[in-house]
């Protein structure tokens, strides 16, 4: 039996009827490995920014924990304080802190220019209210002038007041090691919890992956194109892999790991199952 650590699980928000239902089935069957908490994307525009709140609410009122992610870089103050305000008025206390990407064809119209500038704000606004994680690069930020500078711009988001940080997912465990030392150089002491991507296909993951700068390597892409449109053959090999990579995580005593969902259950209860039967 592999070590016993916690899970967190993120959904986009649903903007259809059989999305919302699809989305609180997923949320059901994942309750059974009783997660830290579910967490909702937040997007630049503003009906996926109220399907973040709207998606928020259904899942609190289920009786989970439910942290809504904010991002800067199109909202304005206002906008944002507003939102905290409803946060708190439903007892919501855990926030992921972005600055968020400005979907193609949009101006990004907001206030905040980095992430480090809406953590002060909320601190500003709200002290110590909120728990606040924001986002780590262990491949470094695909803007990031340097990887140094990179560590640099998360020591500011953290010094502005992050709890704690979710990484970006990775297939390459080195990576996140060598980050894990390169922070803890910089002074950089907050949790640090590995974000996981399951494989869903492989061109899904090939659009994530170089919209966010993540590798994949080269013998996994291999391999994943191998198996063609033999879906099931993918997913399985996927999910060995993704047990493997997570197995090395809890090896190396990470404090828990955060699943990118993309609002399934099965292919995540599959690699959690392994980890809990090894
Ligand atoms: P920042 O920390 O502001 O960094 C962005 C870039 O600016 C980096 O290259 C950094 O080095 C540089 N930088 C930072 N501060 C400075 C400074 N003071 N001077 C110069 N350069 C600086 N996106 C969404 O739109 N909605 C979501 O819900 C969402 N959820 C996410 C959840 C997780 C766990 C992760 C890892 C990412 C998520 N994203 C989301 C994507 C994220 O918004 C993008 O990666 C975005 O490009 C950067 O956001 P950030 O908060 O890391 O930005």
């Amino acid at each position: 039996m592999a070590k016993k650590i916690s899970y967190s699980f993120e959904f986009f928000p649903p903007n259809t009827p059989e999305g919302i239902k699809n989305l609180a089935d997923t949320h059901r069957q994942l309750s059974v490995f009783s997660p830290a908490f579910y967490s909702v994307t937040f997007g630049a525009g503003g009906h996926t920014r109220d399907g973040t709140l709207e998606a928020v609410l259904r899942i609190k009122e289920e009786g989970f924990n439910a942290v809504p992610h904010i991002s800067g870089i199109s909202s304005t103050k206002a906008e944002i304080k507003t939102l905290l305000d409803i946060y708190q008025q439903h007892d919501i206390k855990h926030l992921v802190t972005l600055r968020g990407d400005v979907p193609v064809g949009q101006i990004a119209r907001g206030e905040f220019k980095y992430a480090s500038e809406l953590v002060s704000f909320v601190r500003q606004e709200t002290k110590d209210y909120f728990h606040i994680d924001v986002a780590a690069y262990p491949e470094y930020h695909p803007e990031a002038a340097s990887a140094q500078i990179d560590i640099k711009n998360f020591k500011k988001k953290v010094d502005a007041g992050a709890n704690s940080a979710i990484t970006q997912f990775f297939f390459n465990a080195d990576a996140y090691f060598r980050f894990m030392d390169e922070c803890l150089l910089a002074d950089i002491d907050v949790p640090i919890i590995p974000g996981i991507m399951p494989i869903y296909n492989i061109k899904q993951l090939a659009r994530f992956a170089s919209n966010c700068g993540a590798e994949i390597p080269r013998w996994l892409r291999m391999k994943l194109e191998d198996y063609g449109d033999d879906l099931p053959s993918l997913r399985s090999f996927g999910v060995d892999v993704i047990s493997e990579l997570c197995e090395t995580l809890i090896a190396w005593d990470v404090p828990s790991l955060h699943f990118y969902t993309i609002n399934q259950a099965g292919i995540i209860s599959r690699i959690i199952k392994n980890l809990e039967s090894d």
